[in-house]
């Protein structure tokens, strides 16, 4: 019998024939083609930036971080048509070690910004995103706040490539962000070393996050970093850390006495804060907005610009200079060899630099 239950011993008891279920996969959903993404045309992708549409800016974005000769091709002529649109916005780089308070502070910075208008682009610069092939910073669930804010725009840092080229993608995405209508661009990076320098190259203003309490900040952290600081804020200022934090910072001034005068002329300056509980924000903020009125005022903002877009210039060449040499296949082969030459003593490293600049500039 198929249903036991249903024989005669057990009363009040009847199991009903099952009815055939459905399948819980749509069968139809095979046969439905996955929609493959438009692909628009230089014009379309400058209109659309133009407009502000987010959507088309984060295509135009994944093209220009895109390693194809054919995407390449298509952003850098994006770019250009973007460029006159660009400019009018205010670059902030915020750099802190991992644990420093970044995407809290993002996050509250964020909103802070926000509230006097306008729409915010948040970039970042990982270095670290070559190795693991993606980065956590600029992440959207690290800024819960922002991530949902309707005149915020969030991209995760580039992967892949060296730092000079990860650092260049960041600094064409501030060009169409810009296009599409963001006034205010956060670039994000760890502070770890050479990636500052990059973040540097591309910011207004160069804010740097520190935590106090070992008593040791002070070494922990790189001269060159701190040259680079518009700004050093102190972050945790609150329960009973609100002490350390204030020696800290002046730990810092004293430190900053020390370096050369920055050639804006402004004098960084040192604040503690707490971006959890959201204290002293206001002044980081009433800060920088005072850098950038001083360095309007004397021209050094112009000046700052026109120094990077010169060095962005050369960085393209080197990067491209470096690319087309170690690509190309004869120079990859000749390559393994004169390194074994050299390691093994035959030759010498200059002998064998000569030789394969040489090959190259033959061609
Ligand atoms: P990131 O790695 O630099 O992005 O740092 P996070 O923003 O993820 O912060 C690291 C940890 O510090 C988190 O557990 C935060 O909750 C905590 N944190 C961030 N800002 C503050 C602050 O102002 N005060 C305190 N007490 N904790 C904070």
């Amino acid at each position: 019998m198929e249903h036991p239950e249903n024989s005669e011993i057990y009363k009040g008891l009847t199991v009903n024939k099952g009815i055939e279920q459905p399948s819980s996969v749509n069968p139809y959903l095979s046969l439905r083609k996955k929609p493959r993404r438009r692909q628009y045309s230089v014009g379309e992708y400058v209109e659309g930036i133009v407009k502000g549409d987010i959507t088309i800016l984060s295509q135009a974005v994944t093209l220009v971080e895109s390693l194809k000769p054919e995407h390449q091709a298509v952003a850098q002529e994006v770019i250009e048509k973007c460029l006159p649109y660009s400019g009018n916005s205010v670059r902030i780089g915020i750099s802190g070690v991992p644990g420093a308070g970044k995407s809290t502070s993002i996050d509250v910075f964020g909103l802070h910004v926000l509230e006097r208008g306008g729409r915010l682009a948040v970039l970042a610069i990982d270095p670290s995103s070559e190795r693991s092939k993606g980065s956590i910073l600029g992440d959207k669930t690290r800024m819960e706040k922002l991530s949902v804010h309707p005149d915020a725009f969030i991209r995760p840092s580039p992967a892949g490539g060296s730092l000079g080229g990860v650092a260049r993608k960041t600094r064409e995405t501030i060009i169409l962000c810009e296009a599409a209508g963001f006034d205010k661009i956060f670039v994000e990076t760890v502070g770890v070393g050479q990636s500052e320098t990059a973040v540097h190259s591309m910011v207004d203003f160069f804010l740097l996050i520190q935590l106090a309490g070992t008593g040791d900040e002070l070494q922990g952290i790189k001269r060159g970093i701190m040259e680079m600081a518009d700004g050093i804020i102190i972050n945790k200022a609150d329960g009973n850390n609100i002490e350390k934090a204030k020696l800290a910072a002046s730990h810092f001034r004293n430190a900053l006495h020390l370096f050369p005068a920055p050639e804006s002329g402004w004098t960084p300056e040192v604040l503690t804060y707490s971006g959890f509980y959201n204290i002293g924000v206001k002044e980081i903020w009433d800060m920088v907005y005072r850098y950038l009125n001083f360095v309007k005022a004397n021209g050094y903002f112009e000046y700052r610009r026109n120094e990077q877009a010169k060095y962005w210039m050369y960085e393209t060449i080197n990067e491209h200079l470096r690319d087309s040499f170690y690509h190309n296949p004869e120079i990859s082969d000749l390559l393994a060899m004169e390194e074994q030459q050299v390691l093994a003593g035959r030759t010498t490293s200059f002998a064998a630099a000569k030789k394969l600049l040489d090959a190259y500039f033959r061609k």
